[in-house]
């Protein structure tokens, strides 16, 4: 049996009642009609064994900050068990290993190889396109993290002046010590001189315990606008983030669900490379954006957050 609402509960989604959602007491959803916001499919039972791969977003979908969602760990446990293919993604900058010790930390035990953040993605574009079999290894200059270093160590050839031949610049947030004001000027003058601007993802922002920072869309952008070139954005919403991620499972885009929280890089993303999508509300959507979604940012589910999944065959 799903999960009864709490009385607060209930009124959080009293707005979803007309296009949602988990109905009663089975682990049946009412789909949503991508072309407006009534229902106009019949209930269907969610069965997440018909894909071949289950994709879970990280920040608003398993964890918020430093403590684990409601639901998130259970599931993937449940992944584990049935050693089902599964990856979480995230366009954070930090590499694998890292993400999976701060996932531990909050009770939660994935091997790295199960996590696929932007900065794989951005490593794996650099290994692919900046590679020429007669000029070696790739000539990278890092203004992004320790993650890329660790990621990309041993097997590209780091540029640290501006007089060497740089093939890519790769791109994170400002407020990191491989990106001082000093990196920042060394980044423009390579990207000037042709090297490839390659930014981890196109986030303007990011939330940070103070606030608001600038994200790595916003840097890409001034290096762009500087350098007079086009960033190659390799996170979520990026068709290639989601290409090279399927690439790595061996699973087809249209085998694949994915749960997130957000329309634009989750849902959208998804949708694009014809994934089936189920939208949580445990981030940054609130039950009242939902009728606002355009067509394109609309899932195929809407869930309050992974605790509906408990009773769903994964
Ligand atoms: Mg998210």
């Amino acid at each position: 049996m799903i999960r009864r609402q709490s009385a607060l509960e209930f009124e959080r989604l009293r707005p979803l009642k007309r296009t949602l959602h988990a109905l009663g007491d089975s682990h049946v959803f009412r789909l949503l009609d991508n072309e407006g916001s009534s229902p106009t499919l019949p209930p269907v039972p969610l069965d997440l064994r018909q894909y071949e791969a289950v994709l879970l977003d990280l920040d608003g979908t398993v964890y918020h900050e430093d403590h684990a969602l409601p639901g998130a760990v259970e599931l993937i446990r449940r992944l584990q068990e049935r050693k089902r293919k599964y990856a979480c993604l995230t366009n954070s900058t930090m590499d694998p290993a890292r993400i999976a010790a701060r996932l531990l930390q909050m009770g939660v035990e994935v091997d790295p190889d199960h996590i696929y953040p932007a900065a794989s993605a951005a490593a794996d574009y650099v290994m692919e396109h900046c590679s020429d079999p007669q000029r070696g290894m790739p000539r990278v200059f890092n203004l992004a993290t320790e993650g890329i270093r660790d990621l990309l160590e041993g097997k590209v050839h780091w540029v640290e002046s501006g007089t060497e031949p740089c093939d890519a610049v790769i791109s994170g947030v400002p407020l990191n010590v491989f990106a001082t004001n000093e990196r920042q000027r060394l980044a423009m003058l390579l990207l000037r001189q042709g090297a490839a601007l390659v930014a981890i993802c196109a986030d303007r922002i990011y939330p940070s315990p103070r606030g608001l920072e600038f994200g790595v869309g916003a840097m890409a952008a001034m290096l762009a606008y500087a350098a007079d070139v086009e960033p190659i954005y390799c996170g979520k919403p990026e068709k290639l983030f989601f290409q090279e991620l399927c690439h790595r499972l061996k699973v087809d885009p249209t085998k694949c669900v994915l749960i997130g929280d957000n329309p634009e890089s989750d849902i959208s993303g998804g949708r694009g490379v014809g994934m089936r999508t189920i939208l949580t509300l445990s981030g940054i959507t609130t039950p009242k954006d939902i009728d606002q979604l355009p067509p394109e940012h609309r899932p195929d589910a809407v869930i309050t957050d992974l605790r509906d999944l408990a009773l769903v065959p994964v």
